[in-house]
């Protein structure tokens, strides 16, 4: 397998999360000896998926021991811009799929033109997800990026129409893979063969496809009209309450949780703790009137050690008072009506 040596016949940019099918479909085109240069992306919302496999698995170990190229791209803004408002609607959750695997493919195009690199192939699967990987879908982003004939998908070739490098012969089409549908059975298969280990098991990482996170950030969309990167990274922390409108809590539910609020604290947010017990770091965000400080300071008592006594002593923190509310924990059922 190690052609290192060997002067290569092409070069091809692979998108990569560092999943199980985005690096068999590398390996599949490394072994016909062409230099990949794999993509990967990252994005507020926990992902950096090129084929949807997995997530978030560092891809640095598998191209060393491999011997091809990893390039890190955080789609940053252009991706929020999708996830609000994508053109071709969204899956199950808020997840905008095939917008993503555009916007994607996008990039990846850029950066082999830039490369004059000779085709772009990702890890995608036939009929593996319902949304962005069924045939229609493919062809719609083929048609959408103008990559008609440039973009392989080595672990469905031979299901598919044959592309650029393969008619040209850069590509053997019969050392490519006809996998289809959602059993993962030939991937292990192939993996074995390419003494591939480690690999992440199947699962999606993208928090757009998860229904508690997409809740959040539907009620994050609807309520606040310019949106921070600090605004989606809380998505991913704590519990949250919407209480009117314009404002929300958000309450730490262990200790790390309680570090990456304070992380994520904007000057303007009001921190709220219960003094000297067990507590979580709580964030006031909007209207700070004194009776959502006090609603906050309640659901603050009521996930503090002191729970159950009838009153609880919580500090507020702000920039220019540090008042104390003595307060009952807020009631289970009131907790209910407001959590996001
Ligand atoms: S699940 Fe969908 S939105 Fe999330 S990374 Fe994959 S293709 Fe993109």
């Amino acid at each position: 397998m190690d052609k290192n040596n060997e002067k290569k016949r092409g070069h091809a940019i692979a998108l990569f999360s560092g999943g199980l099918d985005s690096t068999l479909a590398v390996l599949l085109v490394l072994r016909q000896n062409i230099e990949v240069t794999a993509l990967t992306f990252m994005t507020h919302f926990g992902c950096d998926l090129g084929d949807c496999s997995s997530c978030g698995s560092n891809p640095y170990p598998v191209a060393e021991k491999y011997g091809f190229n990893v390039k890190l791209m955080h789609l940053g803004q252009k991706f929020v811009d999708i996830v609000k408002n994508p053109k071709h609607g969204r899956g199950k959750n808020m997840n905008p799929c095939t917008d993503c695997r555009i916007l994607m493919l996008n990039e990846g195009k850029e950066l082999m033109e830039m490369l004059n690199a000779d085709f772009i192939f990702t890890g995608e699967v036939l009929g593996q997800r319902p949304m962005s990987q069924v045939k229609d879908r493919l062809n719609l982003t083929e048609r959408e990026t103008g990559l008609s004939g440039k973009l392989v998908r080595p672990l469905s070739a031979k299901l598919l129409k044959p592309t650029d490098p393969e008619l040209s012969g850069l590509l053997d089409r019969d050392q490519l893979e006809d996998i289809s549908g959602r059993s993962r059975k030939r991937q292990i298969e192939l993996a074995e063969e390419f003494g591939l280990q480690d690999y992440p098991a199947p699962a999606s990482g993208c928090l757009l496809t998860d229904e508690n996170y997409s809740k959040r950030l539907r009620d994050l969309l609807a309520h606040t009209e310019h949106i921070g990167f600090d605004d989606l990274n809380l998505l991913r922390v704590g519990r949250h309450f919407r209480l009117d409108k314009n404002t929300k809590v958000i309450v730490g539910r262990n200790e790390p949780d309680n570090l990456q609020i304070m992380v994520y604290r904007r000057p303007h947010h009001f921190v709220l703790e219960a003094v000297e017990i067990g507590s979580p770091t709580t964030l006031l965000i909007g209207d700070t009137s004194e009776d959502n400080i006090k609603k906050a300071a309640m659901i603050t008592a009521r996930y503090s050690a002191d729970k159950k006594k009838p009153s609880v002593k919580v500090t507020l923190t702000s920039d220019d008072t540090n008042p104390t509310y003595d307060v009952p924990p807020a009631d289970d059922k009131d907790i209910a009506l407001v959590r996001v």
